[in-house]
């Protein structure tokens, strides 16, 4: 297994237990990727330095497989799940409790409100019933996906919602300017933005997700956890997890992989080689453009990274965050995440600013806040909370390394105009990350592209990553990917793991264990 992230390492759990001898092979000296977790700003303050948000991994069948809470993973589910807070001083809040948001809601809206319980429903029922399945088995065809829908109205109408944007979505949905602001910030948090064409799709994850029986997880003790369970479950089955072990190059003859080279020049060989990395890095980079027939060259050319990536500004604070529109809606002060965008158009024309090569200039915020939940991470009464927002890869003008120090002060005085504790006196310590540090930290993330690839209409289902192969194969009889680059693609949800296994052994005739 090239690269120990969650996919990798639940990849390699199945197949473990399958009865394969499995080595994983990991770059950093921490297994487990966007499930990171370190003392990024000062002693004490403990931050999930990706991956904050754990839904999926939950919904799904992994958790539950590969037995992680007896590998020792536990989460806790904050009660109120997301706000937006409003320039006025108000805010809406999103909790477990489809009423309790309800209530929140009428406050600007009663139609809204009634759209919102009946979207619950229907939202949860999808999710239940076709979404999480789908993610946790290999893409069907496109025709096989829309068929069923092209029957009634009713089906027409998901399907126009699955391929809209997520901002046309909101504003078809809801009257309230706030309530569709709240959804669409939130739903844009899953790609990025909220004016892509297909990411419509993603409201119910996000809008349903975050209700019960859902909801979004804080792992106790930080997100890394959660690899930790996973690599406890491997060793028990067997397999063996190596940190500071990167991979240079995947030696092949014949169209058949033969061995492993690290970057210490040690050779291992291997009858089956998989990959948690994107399929440029694996081909491109560590089996050699000359070893690939030109069809297949271009086709992993093909694959491309999303021009939006992520800025992150990290802080250790002497007293929590307050914000303003607690006066009005004293949830605010204990929820997971808190956004701040004033309306649609301004997300939008973040993006815009992105795609022109610049930081966002009026940046809309999402601010994260688990340690008020986990008290682990951060020492008593203090705060380690981040805040994040889409930004550029590459720059038109200047580079990052000049940029992000004026840029968190950007940020910053952005979020003071909703909130205090922001004060260079309450701020211990702070960490930034721009798009070029998410790939100097995260090797896997090329491009700082959490998703290893864009996520859009002609790079997921069965275009994830090549339609040429059956998924999670490729142009190698015994090389197959396993990670954020495949179905169903990025988040900690151990779906892509999952599904790969699945084909590996089905090629190789080893049965199932798992249902
Ligand atoms: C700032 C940020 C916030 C995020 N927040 C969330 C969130 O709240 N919820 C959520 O679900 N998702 C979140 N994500 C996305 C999530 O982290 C990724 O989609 C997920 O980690 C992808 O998992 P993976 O196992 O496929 O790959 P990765 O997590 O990228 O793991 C791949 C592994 O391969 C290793 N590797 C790279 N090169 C080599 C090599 N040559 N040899 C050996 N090993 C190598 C890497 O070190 C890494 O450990 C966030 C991402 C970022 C950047």
């Amino acid at each position: 297994m090239v690269g120990g992230g969650h996919n990798g390492l639940t990849c390699a759990g199945y197949l473990a237990k399958a009865g394969q001898k499995v080595l994983v092979l990991e770059a950093r000296p921490v297994a487990g990727g966007g499930c990171a977790t370190e003392e990024l700003t000062a002693p004490g303050f403990t931050h999930n330095f990706h991956s904050n948000f754990h839904g999926l991994i939950h919904w799904g069948p992994v958790y539950r497989d590969l037995e992680l809470e007896r590998h020792g993973a536990r989460y806790l589910w904050p009660e109120n799940q997301f706000a937006h807070v409003f320039p006025g001083g108000d805010a809406l809040v999103c909790s477990l409790g489809v009423d309790e948001t309800v209530k929140s809601i009428e406050r600007f809206s009663r139609r809204d409100a009634r759209v919102f319980r009946d979207l619950a429903r229907e939202y949860g029922d999808a999710l239940k019933n076709a979404m999480v399945p789908s993610f946790f088995a290999p893409p069907q065809r496109p025709s096989q996906e829309i068929a069923p829908l092209e029957e009634t109205v009713d089906g027409l109408r998901a399907l126009w919602g699955n391929f809209t944007t997520p901002n046309h979505l909101a504003r078809a949905l809801f009257d309230s300017p706030e309530v569709q602001t709240w959804i669409g910030f939130w739903v844009a948090q899953l790609a990025g933005t909220g004016d892509v064409f297909g990411l419509g799709a993603n409201y119910p994850v996000m809008l349903a997700g975050s209700l019960e029986p859902f909801g979004w997880a804080i792992a106790v003790g930080g997100s890394n956890k959660l690899a930790q369970a996973m690599v406890s479950f491997v060793e028990e089955h067997g397999g063996t997890v190596r940190v500071d072990a990167p991979v240079r190059q995947i030696e092949v003859t014949d169209g058949h992989a033969a061995a492993i080279r690290l970057d210490n020049g040690e050779r291992i060989e291997a009858r089956t080689v998989v990959s948690n990395l994107d399929p440029r890095m694996t081909f491109l980079e560590l089996v050699g453009e000359g070893e690939l027939d030109e069809a297949f060259a271009r086709s992993v050319k093909r694959w491309r990274y999303d021009a939006m990536s992520m800025f992150c500004l990290y802080l250790a604070l002497e007293t929590p965050v307050r914000w303003q529109a607690a006066e009005l809606e004293p949830k605010v002060q204990r929820c997971f995440a808190v956004s701040m965008c004033e309306d649609l158009q301004l997300l939008e024309d973040n993006a815009s600013d992105c795609r022109l090569g610049m930081p966002p200039r009026t940046p809309g915020l999402f601010t994260v806040h688990p340690s008020l939940f986990e008290p682990s991470l951060a020492p008593a009464g203090k705060e380690a909370c981040f805040v994040e927002q889409i930004a550029p890869y590459e720059l038109r003008d200047g580079s990052w390394q000049d940029e992000r120090e004026p840029y968190a002060e950007t940020v910053l005085a952005r979020w003071r105009e909703y909130a205090s504790g922001l004060e260079p006196s309450n701020v211990a310590a702070r960490y930034i990350s721009s798009p070029i540090d998410i790939e100097r930290v995260m090797p896997s993330m090329r491009h700082g592209d959490w998703n290893h690839g864009e996520m859009s209409q002609d790079q997921l289902g069965i275009f994830r990553p090549f339609y040429e192969y059956p998924p999670y194969r490729t142009a190698f009889d015994n090389v197959y990917l396993c990670g954020a680059s495949t179905h169903p693609g990025g988040s900690i949800s151990g779906a892509c793991g999952h599904n790969a296994a699945g084909a590996i052994c089905e090629d190789l005739g080893i049965a199932r264990w798992w249902g």
